[in-house]
């Protein structure tokens, strides 16, 4: 399903041009408009799915590999020593496209440091592991 007013649903259709760097049947791989690092990618499953949780799962099995092929073709295109795969899941967690995507993103010898965070504690981890264990 594609939703009429999502821009990222035209993207992955054709409807508005991008720069595309792939495109299957499923996916139109694009570069993003505000990279974090050159060549900064967003896989775009063509259908609409709000967030990871929407995701269908045959759709969701060829991200991981799709993002591995991009990842690799970064390195060997641009130079860059590494990437990371990013996929942010509602506004709390820094989503600003309500449809799904997966940023690819090349990592440089001596550039920024990025996706990182300081290391905490949890004095009640055996309690914060059920809660989680008995909602799945
Ligand atoms: P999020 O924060 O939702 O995980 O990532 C959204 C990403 O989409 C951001 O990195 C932003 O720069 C990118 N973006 C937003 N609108 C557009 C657009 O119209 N075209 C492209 N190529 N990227 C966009
Ligand atoms: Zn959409």
């Amino acid at each position: 399903m594609k939703d009429t007013n999502c821009i990222f649903c035209k993207i992955a259709n054709g409807e508005i041009p991008s720069s595309t760097v792939y495109e299957d049947d499923d996916f139109r791989v694009i570069l993003d408009l505000g990279p974090a690092a050159k060549g900064h990618a967003l896989i775009l499953p063509k259908e609409h799915y709000k967030d990871v949780c929407e995701l269908d799962e045959t759709v969701a099995a060829k991200i991981l590999p799709l993002g591995a092929k991009i990842g690799a073709g970064m390195k060997k295109s641009l130079g860059c020593a590494g990437f990371n795969l990013v996929q942010n899941n509602g506004a709390a967690a820094g989503q600003t496209v309500l449809h799904f995507h997966m940023h690819v993103i090349p990592r440089y010898e001596g550039g920024p440091e990025m996706v990182t965070w300081t290391p905490g504690k949890d004095e009640e981890m055996a309690d914060t592991a059920a809660k989680i264990k008995s909602a799945l």
